[in-house]
């Protein structure tokens, strides 16, 4: 008998009998890309050209047209679906829930027609994502080291913000991160009133154009980096915030203000001082090992697989949910 679900040596995860998620596989007709980080769109040029269709939420597909190109999706058939939204596909039954993670992601959940549900959680944070029920799970496996967990007093945001204010007495402050969580931080920013402008590259702009239609709020004073306002606040080190994609950090702000960097991989505190004039700050958009466990242990489900193509802690976290929830477990690809 088929397993009800898999993950393939090229990171597809396999769903009932008809759906492959954040990777291609020629055997299936459908696609689901469960958000746009870059390890989740893996043969997406292929899954719209040879698949029936490409199932994603509608900011899914808004991020992927700023991030990529316009025309980018139109090479194939992309059937956008709200949470909660049903898609019948012969005698399968296929719905996106709501994830924390980045704007538009989802879990995936396919109810066969034995009544099995099988569940891809995709990647999230915990809680703050609903636990969707289901008989079989396929979970992330990001922090799934026992080891991989933050035990913080201090609420990071408001060491964001304090930081942030404290090195904006001193001159420009440079945020280094990935899309969405540069997205997080504006707001963040934003909400705490931290009165300067926010200046930034035009990907980091559209994208936050799309988080803004989607109900993030950034207040009024975004700035493009190439604007001559811009140039000449940064270049005379007045304070402003800029923010900028983790890949631009050996080329910008250095030796002019501070830099920031906020990641999932910290552990030990909150702020960790890096240099003379940069810090790293562990905001995270992963479960740590404790979330993804409650996760495990709320969903139930009679059987587990740890997505062991884009982790290096699936066998561990298959292990422990073993061990600790007396739940078979085991990491996929083996
Ligand atoms: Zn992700």
């Amino acid at each position: 008998m088929m397993p009800k679900a898999s993950v393939t040596g090229r990171g597809a995860v396999l769903l009932g009998k008809y759906v492959a998620c954040d990777g291609f596989d020629k055997a299936r007709p459908l696609r689901v890309v469960t958000h746009v980080h870059s390890d989740h769109l893996l043969g997406l040029r292929r899954s719209l050209r040879k698949c029936e269709a490409v199932v994603m939420t509608p900011a899914t597909r808004d991020l992927i047209d700023v991030m990529r190109s316009p025309l980018f999706l139109m090479r194939g058939d992309v059937k956008t679906l709200d949470y909660g939204e049903a898609f019948v596909y012969d005698d399968e039954c296929l719905t996106l829930h709501f994830a924390d993670h980045i704007l538009g992601a989802a879990q995936v959940l396919v109810e066969d027609n034995e009544g099995v549900r099988i569940l891809y959680t995709g990647d999230f944070r915990f809680p703050g994502t609903p636990v969707v029920e289901a008989d079989v799970v396929v979970i992330e496996a990001t922090y799934g080291n026992s080891s991989r967990v933050r035990h913080f007093r201090e609420d990071v945001e408001d060491i964001l913000v304090s930081l942030v204010e404290e090195s904006l007495m001193r001159g420009p402050v440079f945020v280094f991160g990935y899309n969405g969580k540069l997205q997080e931080v504006i707001e963040i920013l934003h909400k705490a009133k931290v009165g300067v402008p926010f200046v930034m590259p035009e990907k980091v702009f559209h994208v936050c154009k799309v988080c803004e239609r989607y109900g993030m709020r950034f207040g009024r004073r975004l700035l493009l980096s190439q604007d001559e306002r811009a140039q000449t606040m940064l270049s005379r080190g007045e304070p402003c915030v800029a923010f900028y994609h983790m890949n631009s950090r050996r080329r910008v702000g250095e030796g002019n203000g501070v830099r920031i960097f906020v990641s999932g991989w910290e552990f030990r505190e909150a702020c960790r001082r890096r240099g003379e004039n940069e810090f790293t700050v562990a905001l995270s958009d992963h479960s740590d090992f404790y979330g993804l466990l409650r996760y495990v242990e709320e969903c139930r489900p009679k059987a587990v697989f740890t997505d062991n193509y884009r982790s290096g802690d699936a066998v561990a976290l298959a292990k422990e949910i073993r061990r600790r929830l007396g739940i078979p477990a085991k990491p996929l690809p083996p």
